[in-house]
């Protein structure tokens, strides 16, 4: 387990010893947290303790740990989940429905318009073989126009229903985006969640080999955060990582892409920019928080907030991998040196 599943059905395949402690664990744990034992519960937990999906298990570790769970948190995650779910199988299942329907629907067209083809075909050999006059050619002219009309309704049946089609297929191509975004978007900041963030920084990477070029990253940990929680309350909390995205959305510009990387860690990449600059923007956003104390109603206390941050850049080739424990060193250096700092990888 712990390793991020392709498909639905194997999503929660677990060998039976496994599945037996795993559904005793949950039941453990429902009861534990005095939950309700309905599906939506089962779920949760279940994801949660089976690590099947690494980002969610961990958005669940901490809701659970800050003693955040409750229904409306359940209903929130329960839904993403099931986004996520319908993202992987529900467009694929109905478009092959409505493409089943369409061949179906091909077929009948074609073996109709050979029938008619051949009646048509019929008339025309009996009027050659029989020569008639003007007036017996009536009625075999009146049988052919009149197959012609069907054959003429038919092709526009079959018109109007590749044109309903057609919307259809719009319409589930929508419905698709819509699902991804949800599942690609942090709920709580409205900007890119991790997944979001793998998906951009892909993108990045190819288009850097595309193009000999290059971008940087900036790695950035609110410093202290979990005495913030301990001071002011979870809920400020949010509103301070709220208050962050909204920040980097700010002070970032153009091609410039933020997420939420992790808990109370936000990732910034830089296409076609150098290493100073990108020192340069890390810095201007460090100090733009640091200079500006929050003021919490419920708390006569400013709440004082400062960040701090890695900056490294991709080298062509690299794994991303690499370069995420590049950055996250330079980070890990900037906590060591005393916070509310920044330290590039050439820093060292
Ligand atoms: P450091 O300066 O070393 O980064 O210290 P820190 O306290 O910020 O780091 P630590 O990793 O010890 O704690 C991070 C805290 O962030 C713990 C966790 O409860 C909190 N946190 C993570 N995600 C959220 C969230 O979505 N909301 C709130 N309110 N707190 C969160
Ligand atoms: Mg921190
Ligand atoms: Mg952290």
């Amino acid at each position: 387990m712990g390793s991020q599943s392709t498909s639905v059905l194997h999503r929660y395949q677990a060998n039976p010893d496994q599945s037996k402690q795993l559904k005793d664990q949950c039941i453990r744990k429902i009861e534990e947290f005095n939950l309700s034992c309905n599906p939506i519960h089962f779920t949760l937990v279940y994801e949660w303790l089976s690590e099947v999906d690494p980002y969610l298990s961990e958005e669940l570790d901490r809701v659970f740990k800050l003693a955040q769970y409750d229904d409306e948190t359940a209903e929130n995650l329960f839904i993403k989940l099931i986004a996520q779910l319908l993202y992987k199988s529900l467009p694929a299942e109905k478009t092959g429905a409505i493409l089943n329907q369409l061949l179906f629907s091909l077929d009948r067209w074609m073996t109709n318009t050979q029938q008619k083809q051949q009646l048509i075909q019929n008339e025309i050999e009996l009027m050659q073989s029989n020569p008639m006059d003007d007036n017996s050619f009536a009625r075999p002219f009146d049988r052919i126009s009149c197959t012609l009309q069907e054959l003429v309704e038919n092709t526009q049946s079959l018109h109007q229903q590749v044109n309903d089609s057609t919307q259809e297929i719009r319409l589930l191509k929508e419905e698709l985006e819509r699902t991804t975004t949800i599942a690609k978007t942090d709920e709580l900041t409205n900007i890119p969640n991790r997944r979001g963030f793998n998906e951009i920084i892909e993108l990045l990477s190819r288009q850097a080999l595309d193009k000999g070029s290059t971008f940087a990253i900036v790695l950035l940990d609110i410093d202290h955060f979990k005495s913030i929680n301990d001071t002011f309350g979870h809920l400020i909390g949010d509103s301070v990582l709220r208050y962050l995205a909204k920040l980097l959305h700010r002070e970032t510009k153009g091609q410039d892409s933020i997420a939420r990387f992790g808990g109370e860690e936000f990732a910034i990449l830089l296409p076609d920019t150098g290493y100073s600059d990108a020192i340069n923007v890390a810095n201007n956003i460090r100090k733009k928080i640091a200079a500006r104390p929050l003021q919490v109603r419920s708390s006569n206390q400013p709440l004082q907030i400062t960040v701090s941050a890695g900056v490294a850049m991709y080298q062509l080739g690299e794994e991303i991998e690499t370069l995420l424990t590049r950055v996250d060193e330079c980070l890990y250096k900037a906590k060591g040196k005393g916070r509310n700092r920044i330290v590039g990888e050439s820093d060292y």
